[in-house]
């Protein structure tokens, strides 16, 4: 780059990439149907070039999701598939990131680091927003819900009426007891009676109550309390199943875990199982592989929703510039910066109510500060040519 002026004819040739585990501390801490967390464990990705650009990606590995830890992730990003995009072309993204495939079968989160950091570094020296390069700005405005985790009813009622105060005009809860699906109706039941009839109510089983007959007693005895739409009821596999669901509630049925991709989706669509899909960058493996799996979807009609794990500010960021490019994407959930007491990027101020704003600036519009990585880092590995 001459004078900040980009030149998008010039190779943005990768030199070496940063692999930083880090442990961001939660507010509290998160629980739903199948796991607690006290910390977000995440791992940073800085990929930089010969002549100095960088961009910054993350990976938060769900086990019960990605089917990768912690510790795998990182080594999988230091060992296997950091070393093997040294010496490509940054701006060929889907191509480079094509090539780890041949690396690693799966790996979502771990591949979504590297691709979100290339998004982030071929923005920024284009010197444009991300969305930018995505499609443009397909929505003035981007609106969020907040979280509700699995707890009593009466929690659960306590927690939403809270957000509500807050400004938030829909709520999500956690829920999915395959022993107890009718508690899952009681606390749907008492969060709608807690917030009235205006506020959205979002169901999320997380697989919870696994068959399909459990999941349809819980949803028929919750039905008056009218949600916008029950997502992944059964276990991830059950694609029949979840189908199954959705033809004998007649419920609005989000798919999540189970449809990571666009070979998914393809299945969800020949069996009708799903109104809805969750994309999540975690999920898909990146930018590139989300947008393929948004065109399926739109195609066969089925709405997206950009979801998230809970992330710091560059793979949250890097969620709601997808959402906002979209126009297939209605909704997005962003929650992440809101939920962590500290966190390596400003996207928490960006926060209004039930609003979110994209952060200013070039790429994700996040630039973490240096000394506030190293403070959360658990160890710091720098990949490079020998
Ligand atoms: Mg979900």
């Amino acid at each position: 780059m001459k004078g900040g002026t980009p030149e998008p004819d010039r190779p943005l040739r990768i030199a070496a990439i940063d692999v930083v585990p880090v442990r961001l501390p939660l507010r509290e801490p998160f629980v739903i149907a199948y796991a607690s967390y006290a910390d977000v464990l995440s791992v940073l990705v800085r990929v930089r070039t010969e002549d100095g650009a960088e961009g910054w990606g993350e990976a938060t590995p769900d086990p019960n999701v990605t089917g990768e830890t912690w510790p795998s992730a990182a080594a999988m990003l230091r060992d296997d598939l950091a070393p093997a995009l040294l010496g490509h072309d940054a701006r060929d993204r889907f191509g480079t990131m094509s090539r780890l495939d041949a690396v690693v079968e799966g790996a979502p989160a771990a591949k979504a680091a590297l691709d979100i950091a290339l998004h982030d570094l071929v923005a920024r020296s284009l010197a444009v927003p991300l969305w930018v390069l995505l499609g443009g700005c397909s929505k003035a405005a981007l609106e969020i819900s907040r979280v509700v985790s699995l707890g009593t009813p009466e929690a659960m009622a306590d927690a939403a009426r809270g957000h509500v105060a807050d400004g938030f005009s829909t709520v999500k809860l956690k829920v999915g007891d395959a022993t107890a699906p009718l508690l899952d109706a009681a606390r749907v039941v008492a969060v709608r009676a807690a917030v009235g009839p205006e506020i959205g109510i979002k169901v999320d089983a997380n697989q919870g109550w696994k068959a399909s007959g459990t999941a349809v007693r819980a949803i028929q005895a919750m039905s008056e309390s009218q949600p916008a739409y029950v997502e992944q009821p059964v276990a991830a596999w059950d694609l029949e199943g979840l189908a199954d669901v959705r033809r004998q509630t007649g419920a609005t049925i989000m798919v999540d875990e189970g449809c990571h991709g666009a070979r998914d989706l393809l299945r969800v669509v020949a069996l009708r199982a799903a109104d809805l899909v969750n994309i999540k960058l975690m999920k898909t493996g990146g930018i590139g592989p989300a947008l393929r799996l948004n065109a399926i979807a739109e195609a066969a009609g089925i709405g997206a929703q950009v979801g998230t794990m809970v992330e710091s500010s560059i793979a949250s960021a890097a969620g709601l510039h997808v959402a906002i490019a979209l126009a297939n994407v209605a909704t997005v959930e962003m929650g992440g910066p809101l939920m962590l007491a500290e966190d390596i990027g400003e996207l928490a101020t960006g926060y209004h109510g039930n609003q979110v704003l994209l952060p200013d600036g070039v790429g994700l519009g996040v630039q973490p500060d240096i000394s506030t990585v190293r403070r959360f880092a658990t160890s710091w590995h720098e990949v490079r040519r020998d």
